[in-house]
């Protein structure tokens, strides 16, 4: 089975693929011809998800699915949420994201964050969504090298290294993206 994975983040599509069992095979956009900026202009992260596939699906006409993800942090008031890619600015840099929320955490005690992850679905003439959550907390500082965007300074619950710290195979057994793609193979079972 063939179906196009919405993203052009080849992190994205290097954690997705390898949940995926090997009778599934991802289409990228490039694939499909799409080299436009996908619109993400809705305010939840469920909303994007949806927004991506259904953009998909009106000018491809092609079954799809697509992830959005949002670092919600507990003394923010859930900020950056929605807008944790552009948190700094448009620029859309993981760097100064990460040390905008590391300035704005400074002075606070509580540093519990979560990761969402909504997949959206267009299947069959169905549209479904799966939701991965990741609970953990916020770092001081940033550690380790791998993974992308805020891994460095996230540090998911009972484990003392960052998701920049653990093997992706880890990250995907514990983390929002990898319990929502793993609902998503359970579906197409
Ligand atoms: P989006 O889902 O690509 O819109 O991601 C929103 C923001 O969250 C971007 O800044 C991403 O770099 C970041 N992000 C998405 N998934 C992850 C992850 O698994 N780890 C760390 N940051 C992530």
């Amino acid at each position: 089975m063939n179906i196009v994975f919405a993203t052009n983040n080849p992190n994205k599509i290097k954690e997705v693929q390898a949940l995926l069992p090997s009778h599934i095979t991802l289409i990228s956009l490039k694939d499909i011809g799409c080299i436009e900026d996908i619109p993400e202009t809705q305010d939840t992260i469920k909303g994007n998800a949806i927004q991506k596939v259904n953009h998909i699906k009106t000018h491809y006409g092609l079954d799809c699915f697509a992830d959005d993800t949002g670092l919600e942090v507990e003394a923010l008031n859930g900020a950056p949420g929605v807008f944790s890619a552009r948190y700094a600015g448009p620029q859309r840099n993981a760097d100064d994201n990460m040390n905008l929320l590391l300035a704005e955490l400074k002075s606070k005690e509580n540093r519990t964050a979560r990761f969402k992850t909504v997949v959206a679905l267009h299947f069959k003439g169905k549209l479904i969504t799966f939701e991965g959550i990741c609970e953990g907390a916020i770092t001081k500082e940033k550690a380790g090298y791998d993974g992308f965007g805020y891994d460095p300074i996230f540090k998911p619950t009972g484990y003392k290294q960052t998701f920049s710290e653990i093997s992706m195979a880890e990250k995907n057994r514990i983390g929002h993206r990898g319990k929502a793609v793993s609902k998503l193979v359970a579906y197409f079972k």
